[in-house]
């Protein structure tokens, strides 16, 4: 059976050397040493100053909402993981669906300044399949209205944007180590700002609030990470470089056999150094990708509908119709990418997507 992805686990025998070191101190959370070293060495392998890591990738969103949208209305991406609409709608904002680019597949920045209204207080984009907004246009739109900017960076570990981390843009950024990203600690995830202030409020709000045992800078809620989750990140940090090669290599020999005069994938933002996260192909229609899908399952073969259905449809979103995010949503398909998936693997998941496409 061949997955969309397989979790990359580190030899058990590094997990446990480092699990050893919580069991000597008999120490397993509250920001233990594990918990700081993973944050030193992300600080370095990312080139960010700041970050905190936590306990999955949705609470760094809540609580960026919860600091920036003021329970106003959140300009935000219909095409995205649900966390992304469903983080809004839990802290009481109100989301405001912008259509997407067709290529990129990010927020339509151009149509981002019409739905702005007198509630709006922030807009939260994706960096979808690690692919980068376009940084500077929001930038100006949102200095020009005075708003706040979230990206969910959840897909965008390790990426570059102008030589930049792309965790250095926006006023927050959010990232997720599920067992199904690119970088893992089994659940985790992280948050980054760039102002001191707001640095401080990210900090104390994942842990209570607390400013010491006793007294408490405001409100806050549970988003600390455990020792055992760092000590997955820091076995499996080591091996990064490793697999974004090996994935890259995979994207690579995915490009050279589909046949691009039939269907089409990702179109990378210029001057990115992308993270090879994803492979998305996009079908004519959602029949071709039914058609696809099945020939596939036939084979034991389980891609996944990275992202279906278009949030802008969900009962509790309330959105408007997207006309583009609604179509791409019914006709994308990430294809399997881990490492270890072999040459003659990705032969025959290319042949047959090449058969059943028209
Ligand atoms: C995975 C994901 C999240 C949520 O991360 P968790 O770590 O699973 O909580 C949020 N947004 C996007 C776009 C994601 O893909």
């Amino acid at each position: 059976m061949i997955n969309v992805t397989k979790t990359f686990l580190p030899p058990l025998e590094e997990y446990n050397n480092i699990l050893l070191r919580a069991w000597d101190k008999q120490w397993i959370t509250n920001r233990g040493e594990l918990v700081l070293e993973l944050e030193a060495k992300l600080k370095a392998y990312l080139s960010v100053n700041n970050i905190i890591i936590t306990n999955n990738g949705t609470v760094p969103l809540q609580i960026a909402l919860k600091l920036l949208g003021n329970g106003g209305e959140i300009i935000t991406t219909p095409f995205s993981y649900v966390a992304t609409t469903a983080a809004i709608v839990w802290e009481n904002c109100t989301p405001v669906f912008v259509d997407i680019h067709p290529e990129y597949l990010t927020i339509d920045e151009t149509k981002i300044e019409v739905a702005i209204t007198s509630k709006t207080t922030a807009i939260l984009a994706t960096h979808v399949f690690g692919n980068p907004c376009n940084l500077e246009a929001i930038e100006v739109i949102a200095k020009k209205h005075n708003l706040k900017v979230i990206y969910d960076a959840a897909h965008a570990f390790g990426v570059m944007y102008q030589n930049n981390s792309i965790f250095k843009f926006g006023d927050i950024s959010t990232c997720s180590f599920h067992a199904t990203k690119l970088f893992h600690t089994g659940e985790g995830g992280a948050m980054f700002a760039n102002d001191e202030f707001l640095q401080h409020q990210l900090y104390y709000s994942h842990n209570f609030g607390h400013d010491g045992p006793l007294a408490f800078h405001g409100l806050g809620i549970n988003g600390k990470m455990s020792e055992l989750q760092a000590a997955m990140g820091l076995s499996i940090l080591p091996y990064m470089e490793t697999i974004v090669l090996e994935r890259k290599k995979i994207i690579d020999y995915y490009n050279q056999k589909l046949d691009f005069s039939k269907l089409r994938t990702l179109k990378i933002r210029e001057n990115t150094l992308w993270n090879y996260g994803y492979y998305p192909v996009i079908f004519n229609n959602e029949q071709e990708l039914l058609t696809v899908e099945h020939a596939l399952n036939e084979q034991q073969i389980f891609p996944r509908r990275y992202f279906y259905p278009s949030l802008n449809t969900i009962e509790y979103a309330k959105g408007k119709v997207m006309p583009i995010s609604e179509k791409i949503a019914s006709a994308i398909l990430c294809l399997p990418l881990f490492v270890g998936l072999s040459e003659s693997e990705i032969e025959l998941i290319c042949g047959i997507i090449n058969r059943n496409v028209c």
